[in-house]
């Protein structure tokens, strides 16, 4: 037997060609020989709550708004296709259905015009087109991907009541039209995508299922086929343990019970159908939500099985804009029939109450009514007990609007004692009053009203008090590796290519998945707490590559590097790292306010390091207090492991006596050149031209930046710390500094080509070779051409390799070199990934030997 699933999309996940493109995707990699799918689609985002506005401008009179409406859909949908690129004859096919739908719309407009009403019937036959639209875009999409697919409407054999605009599935025997419909398809080898949202009244009339009902139809499907698994593919990966715009520590529920996923989205959880568990619970299929974003995220699954763990409470949801309404009045005690009168007289008059609850005393009656439906309610209840009001049984129907109601659910509390008290205490706490309380005998909703503006406070302290911010998302939440990136220029954009790059293989070494959360550069930052999804990161690096601010795009703030800093860390990051891919001299701030915060730091940016020796001992102080790793291995020999070579030697009590070495890329380049004959000034244009120096090649050749470098190595190595002698001697003055390259190259010739030649052809003579060396001894360092044994190892060095000789007590006779390439964006990059995976290793929840 094959298996099936059921595969439904939000019309988020099918909002232009590209996701309808990338859900087919989805659904191709679910088909295979033993496994058939059924795809249960939404209309694209948007589209229904124009089909709603059209209808409504109609019953208005509104001839144009609405006829306007049409046309905008029209657009839209013949844009979508034209990107889908379908092929020519099925283009036409596909462009004739849809415009019998838009004909018929145009008709239904029309008609609503002159009636000067729109009946619920109309409105559903209206309302449900934009899924009809859609399947056909959906089928053509699946072609592509070489999954043959047949697009169907449900409303030719999906029964249901004749209850219009939030009608049931009759469900029983009525399955068996499904069945019907899909099952032969399926066994021809094809998928069928349905329409969301519809079905057939009894007397053959379309019908909907009530808003944001596709997840129903999906159900509804899958319970009628048996299937095995419900997918429902939404822009948000899972259920989330409260809505995360109010509290930012809210993650993705791992598994939740039917009656818990229930519950939520009764309370006003928006990312499931009231409704959607009622044809799987009682077959116990699974129903996994899931992000078309994050695909790869473990997202929720819900069934039938009741995991509590650590967590009685397992999410919360709130609905805003209702009133509370209660009837008090102490002669209402051990009066039979005032709690059914009032319930008739709402029931009556269609408005759902909300929560209820009855004090024990009877002498009041609490309950809550959508805001809208409050004056109404309140009246109906003044009629219904006018009766007792006139005799003082009862003594008022009191209205309290703008009331706002949370609940928290989970089937653990059934079997916790003291989760209300912990709740309410949490709520004390927070100085949030309790207007009304409500708890189901069944102990799986705690529900609390309380003053509209007191929401969101009363979600955060719940969520703290019961650790919904540690709740078992998913092995894999718990497992990220956070970036905030400082910069994001050349080097920057590289490291995270080579961090994408490598992914898969840093999640198998160390069981962790970078993600980058935060960007920064001059202008300000962005962040996202759950990380950049990989469009959005590819997005804003090419907007920066192409020369713009970060404060150009959406969502960004205009703050320092320490804002961003402070700003992420509020929030509970996973292992978070601070990559300092800047030049600025002033980042120690924010390395600072890292260190401090819990935030490691992996730095190519040498200014902090190599500045006040006050700055770099503080760093240092600062990451030791907080037990926090600052690594640097990028400023001194790019991708060579310098630092850590040192660290090892210090490490095993070794006794550093100096470390020598050519730490330019682009002044050992020149060297080789200029020892081959090439005129100094040629040289340059050559190192221009390969793209090794830096924009003004002046600040390669004063020797200033091999000079931070040397100051970091002395500093690490303790050798040349405070009351160090720097002695640089530098190929140019750095006053030439802002000199234009073709005005520079001429001065060079002018006035170095001769002397530069002299001085590397004397060193030939003496058997030597000149170097552009810095040295690091004991309180001093020495930076500048020198001339070294031909036959040393730096003196053998050539090109763009650096090198570093140490010699230590250990190594004395025969020092320690190590040599590689290293210049360039992609070696420091790799430098500095080098110092990110340390730190992964480190942090890794499963730490492995290499
Ligand atoms: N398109 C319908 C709506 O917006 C159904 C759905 O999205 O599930 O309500
Ligand atoms: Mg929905």
């Amino acid at each position: 037997m094959p298996t099936l699933e059921v595969h439904k999309f939000g019309g988020t996940s099918v909002g232009d060609a590209t996701c309808i493109r990338n859900a087919a995707a989805l659904v191709a990699g679910a088909c295979g020989p033993d496994r058939q799918v059924v795809v249960a689609c939404s209309a694209m985002v948007g589209v229904t709550n124009s089909l709603v506005a059209i209808a409504e401008a109609s019953a208005q009179g509104k001839a144009a708004g609405a006829r306007n409406g049409l046309q905008g859909l029209r657009i839209r949908h013949h844009h979508v296709l034209a990107s889908l690129g379908v092929e020519e004859a099925a283009g036409k096919e596909i462009r004739r259905r849809m415009d019998l739908i838009l004909d018929e719309l145009y008709d239904l407009v029309g008609a609503s015009v002159v009636l000067g009403e729109i009946t619920p019937r109309t409105w559903d036959r209206l309302v449900s087109s934009g899924e009809k639209l859609l399947v056909p875009l959906f089928a053509a999409a699946l072609d592509a991907e070489g999954i043959p697919a047949v697009s169907l409407n449900a409303d030719t054999f999906l029964e249901t009541d004749g209850r219009h605009c939030s009608a049931s599935p009759l469900g029983g025997e009525a399955n068996q039209g499904i069945v019907d419909a899909l099952r032969p398809l399926l066994e021809a080898g094809k998928v069928p995508v349905v329409t969301g949202f519809c079905g057939r009244s009894p007397d053959g009339a379309t019908t909907t299922l009530g808003r944001g009902a596709t997840d129903f139809t999906a159900t509804i499907l899958a319970g009628a086929l048996k299937a095995n698994e419900v997918h429902i593919w939404t822009d948000v990966a899972g259920v989330f343990s409260t809505d995360p715009r109010v509290v930012p520590e809210a993650r993705p529920v791992l598994q939740l019970h039917y009656r818990e996923a229930a519950e939520l989205s009764f309370y006003g959880a928006k990312v499931l159908h009231q409704r959607t568990m009622i044809p799987v619970s009682g077959l116990n299929i699974p129903v996994r939500i899931r992000s078309t974003f994050a695909p790869d995220a473990p997202g929720t699954v819900v069934d039938g099985r009741r995991l509590a763990g650590s967590h009685p409470v397992k999410a919360l949801s709130a609905v805003r804009e209702h009133a509370l309404l209660s009837v008090e009045g102490t002669g209402m005690a051990g009066v039979p029939g005032v709690a059914a009168r009032v319930f008739g007289a709402l029931a009556a008059r269609s408005i759902s109450v909300t929560m209820i609850s009855q004090s024990s005393s009877e002498a009041s009656i609490c309950l809550a009514v959508p805001q809208g439906q409050a004056p109404q309610a309140q009246a109906a209840l003044q009629e219904a007990l006018a009766l007792e009001l006139s005799r003082g049984q009862v003594e008022e129907v009191l209205l309290r609007p703008n009331v706002g109601m949370v609940a928290a659910v989970g089937l653990g509390m059934a079997h916790t004692p003291g989760i209300s008290g912990r709740l309410f205490g949490a709520l004390g706490t927070a100085g949030v009053n309790v207007l009304a309380i409500a708890q189901g005998s069944s102990e799986l909703n705690v529900t609390v009203a309380v003053d509209g503006p007191e929401v969101d406070d009363t979600l955060r302290a719940i969520h703290t008090e019961f650790g919904l911010d540690r709740i078992d998302s998913g092995i894999e939440t718990e497992r990220y590796l956070d970036l905030l990136l400082l910069g994001c220029g050349s080097i920057g954009r590289e490291f995270v290519a080579q961090v994408l790059e490598r992914r898969s293989h840093v999640f198998e070494r160390f069981g962790l998945h970078p993600r980058v959360v935060a960007i920064a550069d001059r202008s300000g930052f962005l962040f996202e707490p759950t990380g950049f999804d990989l469009p959005r990161l590819r997005e804003i690096l090419d907007a920066k590559a192409a020369g713009g601010r970060l404060t150009d795009q959406d969502g960004a703030t205009a703050g320092t590097p320490v804002e961003m800093v402070n700003a992420a860390l509020q929030y509970r990051l996973c292992r978070p790292v601070l990559v300092d891919v800047s030049d600025s001299s002033g980042a120690h701030e924010a390395w600072l306010a890292a260190l401090a915060q819990r935030c490691d730091v992996a730095t190519a940016n040498k200014k902090p390091l190599a500045g006040d020796l006050a700055v770099f001992e503080s760093l240092q102080a600062t990451a030791a207090q907080h037990h926090r790793l600052l690594r640097c291995e990028a400023t001194v020999g790019a991708g060579l492991p310098v630092v850590d070579t040192l660290e090892m030697l210090l490490h095993t009590g070794d006794q550093l006596v100096s470390a020598a070495g050519s730490l330019s890329g682009t002044l050992g380049f020149l060297m080789t050149r200029l020892e081959e004959g090439e005129p100094f000034s040629a040289a340059v244009r050559e190192a221009v031209d390969l793209g090794y120096t830096e924009p003004d090649p002046v600040a390669d050749l004063s020797g200033e930046d091999v000079a931070r470098k040397a100051t970091i190595l002395g500093r690490l190595s303790g050798l040349a710390g405070e009351g160090a002698k720097v002695m640089l001697e530098g190929l140019v003055d750095p006053a030439w500094a802002g000199t234009p390259v073709p005005e520079l190259l001429e001065r060079l010739e002018r006035e170095l080509d001769g002397p530069m030649a002299a001085r590397v052809a004397a060193a030939k003579e003496r058997g030597a070779a000149l170097r552009f060396v810095a040295r690091v001894e004991r309180d001093r360092l020495v930076v500048g051409p020198t001339e070294v044994p031909a036959d040393s190892a730096l003196g053998m060095l050539r090109g763009t390799d650096n090198q570093v000789v140490f010699q230590s007590e250990r190594y004395q006779a025969r020092p320690l070199v190590i040599t590689g390439p290293g210049a360039g964006v992609e070696v420091t990059a790799m430098g500095v990934l080098g110092d990110v995976l340390r730190i992964a290793a480190e942090r890794s929840a499963a730490r492995r030997l290499p």
